[in-house]
This record gives structure tokens, C-alpha cells and sequence, in this order.
């Protein structure tokens, strides 16, 4: 279902009006955690203004050691359906476990998985049924045919709205935080007809390659860009404030950007 031979035009995902995929540019923007909703509030507004259409946020975030900051919960996911609301930004965010798809399906436009999440086959099938759309995370050692296949899990059970995100692998390099794929975008647009979306806060982990390589994605094709901006970086509640863009980078990227393809 995820090929281009079964079916050869490019998927467009519309969501209350914004066109996701087929030559759209799609910006999403915000923190990596949801803090609090004066936080998301300060962020949503932001994302508007600068020209964004997503706002991303996790109230569930999938932390490498069990100490550190595990994010709000639900609480994050009302505080940031109301920012959305108000500011008239569709939302994205995170969902770990099967148990949980309901309750982010009822507050989110978009569900993520996260890329220690791409093969966890009952959360894909779960979200098959989910009735929203799903942007899917390759997962950090995934081959392209793996990474189809994950989508493959969400389509199969019925949901047609899934984005693939390119969101940096693992590689012998240690500068960066990960080696963002940038051969992705176009390999995955030429065997699939979703939308490929790029992350290059993940996919670097550092503030000054993201203005660099979200451009270098976009002219590798891709139909999104999911980045990490917050108000205070270095006070963020994750470690992700060093790959997070202060909101004047984030407004100059895409005033940039508008130059290269037109933020639907
Ligand atoms: C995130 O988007 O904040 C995140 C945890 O991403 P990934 O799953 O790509 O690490
Ligand atoms: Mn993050």
C-alpha cells in the first residue's frame, strides 16, 4: 500500500484545510517538551507568526535513561490543543504506547512515532484505527525497505494518512547527534507516494546546522519540516535545547525558505 506501484500519484493529506504532500511545503515548530502552558502558549504564537503551520510538542516524551524528565502527560496534550486552538495552528505529538492512542487522537491533528517507536508493530496497528494522521519516524538503524514497511503496518489497518520522517540515523560520526539522511527524501518519494517530512533538529542535535539542512531538504524535495524552537533553549526541560532554534532563527529560516517553496 505504502508503493508507488500500487499507487502512483502523490498521496496530499489534508487536514482541516492544510495540504500536506504533492509540492506543499508544511512547517511544524515548537519545543521538544510541552513545560507548560504558558510555554506553549509563548511557542504557538511564535510558530503563527513566523508563518508556521503545525505546532509540535510532547506531553509523552521517550527519554534514553528513566530519571530524566518524562514529559507532562495529559495535562500537555490539553494545554497544547488549546494553544492550537487559539492560535489557530494545527498540532502534532508524540504517542508511546497503544494505551494512549485514543486520548492524543482525541487532543492532536497529527500523532508522531518516535523512532525508538518505528517497529513497535501493536502501536502501528493500533494507530491503524486511529482516525487521525500519522507522521511516522524512520527509526535510527532502519534500511529504507524497514522503514516502509513500519508504514506499511499503519495503512494495512485501514489508515490512508501517514508521512514518512527522516529524522537522522546512526553512524560511526559523533559531532553530530545523528547523520541526517538527506538521499532519503528523494529515495522514499520515488518508491512511495506519501509525504516525506524532514527533521533536522534530531537529525543534527546542533542549533547551527539547522538552518543549513532544512534548506538542503527541501531542495532534496521534502514536502516538511518538523524543527525544534523554543523561548529559552538552554533552560528546556530536555537535553533537545541545543538543537533548538531561538524563535528569531526559526522566523528568518522560513522567511528563507518562502523564497524556495510556498508555505501552503
Ligand atoms: C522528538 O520529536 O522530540 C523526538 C523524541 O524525536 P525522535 O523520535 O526522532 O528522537
Ligand atoms: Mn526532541
Amino acid at each position: 500500500l505504502a508503493s508507488r506501484d500500487f499507487h502512483p500519484a502523490d498521496t496530499v493529506i489534508d487536514i482541516k484545510g492544510t495540504k500536506i504532500g504533492g509540492g506543499n511545503l508544511v512547517v511544524m515548530g515548537g519545543p521538544c517538551a510541552v513545560e507548560s502552558a504558558q510555554q506553549i502558549d509563548e511557542i504557538a504564537q511564535l510558530v503563527k507568526a513566523a508563518g508556521g503551520q503545525v505546532l509540535r510538542g510532547g506531553a509523552f516524551k521517550p527519554r534514553t535513561g528513566p530519571y530524566s524528565f518524562q514529559g507532562v502527560g495529559v495535562e500537555g496534550l490539553i494545554m497544547m490543543a488549546e494553544a492550537g486552538q487559539k492560535h489557530g495552528l494545527l498540532t502534532i505529538t508524540e504517542v508511546m504506547t497503544p494505551e494512549y492512542v485514543d486520548i492524543c487522537a482525541e487532543y492532536a491533528d497529527i500523532l508522531q512515532v518516535g523512532t525508538r517507536n518505528m517497529q513497535n508493530f501493536d502501536l502501528l496497528r493500533k494507530l491503524g484505527t486511529c482516525g487521525k494522521p500519522v507522521l511516522l519516524k524512520r527509526g535510527f538503524s532502519a534500511t529504507y525497505d524497514e522503514f516502509l514497511n513500519a508504514a506499511e503496518y499503519i495503512l494495512a489497518g485501514g489508515n490512508p494518512n501517514v508521512m514518512l520522517c527522516e529524522r537522522g540515523i546512526r553512524t560511526f560520526e559523533t559531532y553530530t547527534r545523528n547523520t541526517l539522511d538527506l538521499t532519503a527524501i528523494p529515495v522514499l518519494q520515488g518508491l512511495s507516494h506519501l509525504p516525506v517530512i524532514s527533521d533536522p533538529s534530531h537529525g543534527t542535535g546542533r542549533r547551527e546546522l539547522v538552518e543549513p539542512m532544512s534548506k538542503a531538504s527541501v531542495a532534496a524535495g521534502a514536502d516538511g519540516l518538523i524543527i525544534e524552537m523554543h523561548t529559552d533553549p538552554d533552560n528546556s526541560m530536555t537535553g533537545d535545547g541545543v538543537q533548538s532554534l531561538f524563535p528569531d532563527q526559526f522566523a528568518a529560516l522560513l522567511k528563507d525558505l518562502e523564497q524556495l517553496a510556498p508555505l501552503v
